[in-house]
């Protein structure tokens, strides 16, 4: 199983370069904010709580979030006859990183490689203020993107650390056309798989 993980910053093309992943290598797309914006959507106890902390741009809680990563792999794993699994917004915290490996770990898998999207801020401000006006996302306003970048850069960025030592880091310029990111991303899972 080719089991990816897309890492960068709110903005920085993960949800795209998603979409043309899981067309090109047969991948399960497991976004972490879909799902919870499925759940608000809904209307369920978990969307609405889900919303209280994605409104202000703050993190859903470890224990909370690893649960459901957890259940909807499965999901995914069951449903289709995919070649593995791209974890878009999955792992934001150290704590996560960790469960994601004891997760695949005792499925017998493991991650195969980390993608990072690098994007100078700006660009990403700019990206998301865009995004924002086109889709009504409700926490792509200006103070919430300041509070979601935060959150990066303190809780998120950790992780590249911790991945670098595993070896499974691949750092990659994430400015250029769609297609011409695609490509850099293509080479690395094409070098791993
Ligand atoms: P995204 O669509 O990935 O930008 O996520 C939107 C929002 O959903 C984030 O700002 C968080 O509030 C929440 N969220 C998504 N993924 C996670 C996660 N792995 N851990 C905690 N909160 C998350």
């Amino acid at each position: 199983m080719l089991n990816i993980v897309i890492f960068g910053a709110p903005g920085s093309g993960k949800g795209t370069q998603s979409e043309n992943l899981i067309k090109k290598y047969n991948l399960a797309h497991i976004s972490t904010g879909d799902v919870l914006r499925a759940e608000k959507a809904s209307g369920t106890e978990l969307g609405k709580l889900a919303d209280s902390y994605m409104s202000k741009g703050q993190l859903i809680p470890d224990e909370l979030m690893i649960d459901i990563l957890a259940s909807v792999f499965d999901q995914k794993i069951k449903a289709g006859d995919c070649k593995g699994v791209i974890f878009d917004g999955f792992p934001r915290t150290i704590p996560q990183g960790k469960a994601l490996s004891e997760m695949l770990e005792k499925r017998n898998q493991s991650i195969s490689a980390v993608v990072s999207l690098d994007v100078p801020e700006e660009e990403l401000i700019e990206r998301l203020i865009n995004r924002g006006k086109q889709t009504g996302r409700n926490d792509d306003n200006y103070e919430t993107i300041k509070a979601r970048l935060d959150v990066y850069y303190n809780q998120t960025t950790p992780l590249k650390e911790l991945f670098e030592k595993e070896g499974k880091l691949y750092s990659i310029e994430g400015v250029g056309t769609v297609d011409e990111i695609f490509g850099r991303i293509s080479s690395v899972i094409d070098s791993v798989k």
